[in-house]
């Protein structure tokens, strides 16, 4: 079984890949989903571990995408991760997140909050920063008891210091995606309220549809996997385990599914790549 779904250091989960890695081995995984938000940096490193300890690891990257006022996540897998345009691309989202993360700081402060920039960065370092470090800033600062509060009160959609980030359509997303050798899958269509983006991100050209997910229940399981089979979507599903950071629990492979998803998606990303070399892109010059 497989997990296909999960966060580390890099963007907002707790585990660097290493320890990814070695927590998908103990939860008895065959392989992990490096799913960052917006970064791609963790990939390699949880490769060289996975080789180590026999865990495959499958390179991903979960954008943002926004459909009519709804935020839409893709996940793209297999894109190529070391390809320094796309890391460019990454990383210039990167910059609008910190830049959103001060305007946020900016709000909590006006609204009297004791709460900093410095320490957001401090938790976040490097990584694509996001809610979940604000939040975490704020309960080191005393502001709120607990993560979950400060979406509840104060950085949450409808919350007073919430700012929205800038956002991809989702034609940009899957055309990103695409363009870097990826297949397209849109995140936990049951979290955004209606179906209408989930059926943008599906008109805009996704592959696959992430059906299982800790936040979906039963009847979402069986209407997506109906969406799919109508519309010829692959399926695959993961815990986006954030290592504990959504209300301290760890999930990972919580959420598992056969490996037979995997290789279908896997396959896929292979087609297109070997498509691409026949039409003589950039591969083809050097095979
Ligand atoms: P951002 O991309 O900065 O808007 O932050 C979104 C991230 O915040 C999601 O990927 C989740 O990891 C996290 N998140 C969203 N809602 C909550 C919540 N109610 N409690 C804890 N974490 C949340
Ligand atoms: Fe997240
Ligand atoms: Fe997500
Ligand atoms: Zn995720």
């Amino acid at each position: 079984m497989v997990d296909l779904h999960a966060h580390t250091v890099f963007s907002d989960g707790l585990f660097t890949p290493e320890q990814l890695v070695v927590e998908a081995r103990r939860r008895g995984l065959s392989a992990v989903g490096v799913a960052d938000h917006d970064a791609v940096g963790g990939i390699k490193r949880a490769m060289v571990a996975g080789r180590q300890l026999g865990v495959e690891v499958v390179p991903a990257v979960e954008l943002s995408c926004s459909v009519s006022g709804v935020d839409l996540h893709m996940l793209g897998y297999y894109v190529e991760f070391q390809d320094a345009e796309l890391g460019a691309f990454v990383k210039d989202i990167r910059v609008h997140r910190a830049e959103r993360g001060r305007l946020m700081v900016e709000k909590l402060q006006e609204l009297g909050l004791k709460v900093t920039m410095d320490q957001v960065r401090s938790l976040a370092k490097d990584a694509a920063i996001g809610r979940p470090h604000v939040a975490q800033a704020m309960v080191d600062a005393g502001a709120v008891p607990n993560v979950e509060e400060a979406f509840k009160r104060y950085i949450g959609y409808e919350g007073p210091a919430y700012v929205p980030k800038k956002k991809l359509s989702p034609l940009e997303g899957v055309e990103f995606i695409r363009q870097y050798g990826g297949v397209a899958v849109v995140a936990h269509p049951g979290t955004y309220g209606n179906d209408e983006a989930v059926y943008q991100a599906i008109a805009a050209g996704v592959d696959g549809i992430e059906v299982w997910h800790p936040d979906h229940n039963a009847n979402n399981v069986a209407r997506y996997i109906e969406v799919a089979q109508k519309n010829h979507l692959l399926t695959t599903g993961g815990s986006d385990c954030h290592g504990g950071r959504k209300n301290g629990r760890i999930y990972l492979g919580e959420v598992r599914v056969p490996y037979e998803l995997l290789a279908a998606v896997k396959k896929l990303a292979q087609e297109r790549r070997k498509d691409s070399r026949g039409q003589g892109t950039k591969e083809s010059s050097d095979s």
